[in-house]
């Protein structure tokens, strides 16, 4: 599957804000958008001016980002989000949050969703019980996630559990670090959704 390769700091300075792509590091000083919040390239240091579909653009490409989503993968989403009931941005953000790969870096198995994609699909991970290895899997309320009995030793997860609290478990989440489990109590209400988001833009700019 197709990836983007290069350094993923740049996406954050091009959003021009932190997306927390790079786990530990992005909570420390050797964070690039913290000594270079400007963006990338020759004309990094222009303010940047953006007409209406400029903005639809970068709200669209920085929800993808934060997700660690293709374009392709992303519009299924929306698509499917535009058949669902209820407003489409919120069903948009609820399915990406329902991804496996979000459910374990939200319940701190990992440090970053990129490291919990990687976790996720070298099958260390049961869903109810059962081995899932696809981080594009829908979780849905009452879902257990546990860490395999036999990669529980495994330094990354036991570290992203050790420096979650710097990040906190939401509130719909239930965590068992002790039994490295975590429950789906909820899905979150749109207002618990903290981050610097306006999915309505990514709406209107699908929608022309
Ligand atoms: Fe973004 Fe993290 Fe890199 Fe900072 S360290 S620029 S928050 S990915």
């Amino acid at each position: 599957m197709a990836r983007y390769r290069e350094s993923v700091c740049k996406l954050c300075r091009r959003e021009g804000i932190k997306l927390f792509l790079k786990g530990d590091r992005c909570y420390s000083d050797k964070c690039a958008f913290e000594r270079r919040d400007y963006a990338p390239g020759e004309h990094g240091h222009r303010r940047q001016k953006y007409t209406d579909y400029g903005v639809q653009l970068r709200e669209k490409q920085k929800l993808k980002r934060i997700y660690g989503l293709l374009e392709r993968q992303f519009r299924g989403y929306f698509a499917r989000a535009d058949r669902m009931r209820g407003i489409t941005g919120t069903n948009l953000l609820l399915l990406l949050e329902r991804r496996l790969d979000n459910m374990v870096f939200r319940l701190g198995f990992a440090s970053s969703r990129n490291e919990a994609r990687q976790l996720v699909m070298h099958n260390h991970f049961t869903v109810n019980g059962k081995k899932v290895n696809i981080p594009s899997y829908l979780v849905e309320v009452g879902d257990v996630i546990e860490v395999r009995e036999k990669s529980r030793e495994i330094a990354r997860i036991k570290e992203a559990l050790e420096t979650v609290v710097r990040r906190g478990i939401p509130s719909w989440l239930e965590l068992d670090k002790e039994n490295f489990r975590g429950v789906v109590k909820a899905l979150p209400a749109r207002e618990d959704l903290t981050m610097p988001v306006q999915e309505h833009l990514v709406v209107e700019l699908y929608s022309k």
